[in-house]
């Protein structure tokens, strides 16, 4: 069955302060996000009615959009009523919930000073990033490399800086495997092109520092989640030469969720012990079957 286009749907999006029917949430071609990526945005999900972590998401779009020199126009409350509503209104138990703010059209050249802000969300039903992803997936190596941070804004989840993920994905998935790891800028390993990484070795949980990369909630989530458990975490530089070292690898993102990885490359991985009992702990973090303050 040929996917639903997401501009052909029924239902609403909140945008700019009310709903608006699903087909009629448009922009102009001349805005300034689709010429110069002037947006940000989050990618969430709810569970049983309730977004996982949903302040901190609506916080992390208003400093993504502070990091571009924007305010958003709707306070971080103001947004988390919008996303409760719209997550209502879809009817939907377990839903992806998706929050942009963007750049609208009074100017459009390099800079955008005083162009409007806009905010929408939109929720919709996402299962599995990855199809049977409990058998863990297959990463190719990509060619793009995770920018410095003098080198681009690495720390807000901006428009621009998925265009690196896009290649990288697209290449990977041309090549027969399912995501890629992506290298940062010295070549030691930063993540996947959505999603954070975590490598086991003798019981300890070893995962890049997010120095030039999104510290994402979910891996933040995992590390609480790891020393809930006793489980020693280790936040380091970790070069690809290591990886034949690691007995076991998943990624981490609202998305993705904890998804076990089999294969990087020439690298072979089971999805063992640990990823196989973190993900079941997150999922019913998620689920509100465990309880942990984070
Ligand atoms: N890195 C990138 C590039 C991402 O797109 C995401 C997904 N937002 C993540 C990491 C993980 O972030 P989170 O766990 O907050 O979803």
């Amino acid at each position: 069955m040929a996917a639903i286009p997401y501009d052909d749907r029924d239902g609403y999006i909140w945008m700019d302060g009310s709903f608006v029917p699903w087909r009629d949430t448009k922009v102009h071609v001349l805005t300034h996000a689709l010429h110069y990526a002037s947006s940000v945005f989050e990618g969430e999900r709810a569970y049983g009615g309730k977004i996982f972590r949903s302040l901190d998401h609506s916080k992390r779009l208003h400093n993504s959009a502070k990091i571009m020199g924007f305010d958003i126009p709707f306070s971080v409350e103001e947004l988390e009523k919008a996303k409760k509503e719209a997550l209502e209104k879809s009817g939907l138990d377990s839903a992806y919930v998706r929050a942009v703010a963007w750049r609208g059209s009074e100017m459009m050249g390099v800079s955008a000073q005083n162009n409007t802000i806009h905010l929408a969300v939109a929720v919709w039903h996402w299962g599995d990033y990855f199809a049977d992803k409990m058998k863990g997936i297959r990463l190719t190596h990509a060619e793009w490399r995770r920018p410095a941070p003098d080198t681009a804004p690495c720390h807000a989840k901006a428009a621009g800086l998925y265009m690196i993920c896009t290649l990288s994905k697209h290449a990977a998935e041309k090549a027969g495997y399912q995501d890629a790891l992506m290298l940062d800028y010295r070549g030691q390993i930063a993540e996947a092109t959505g999603a954070n990484i975590f490598f086991v070795r003798d019981g300890v949980l070893h995962t890049p520092t997010p120095d030039c990369f999104l510290n994402g909630l979910t891996r933040q989530t995992t590390i609480a989640l790891a020393k809930a458990r006793q489980i020693e975490v280790v936040e380091r530089a970790i070069f690809p030469d290591e990886l034949a070292t690691f007995s076991e690898c998943f990624i981490t993102g609202s998305a993705a969720e904890i998804t076990p990885v089999a294969e990087i490359g020439a690298h072979r991985f089971t999805p063992g012990h640990i990823s196989l009992t973190l993900a079941e702990d997150y999922s019913n973090l998620c689920n509100g079957k465990l309880e942990l303050a984070l």
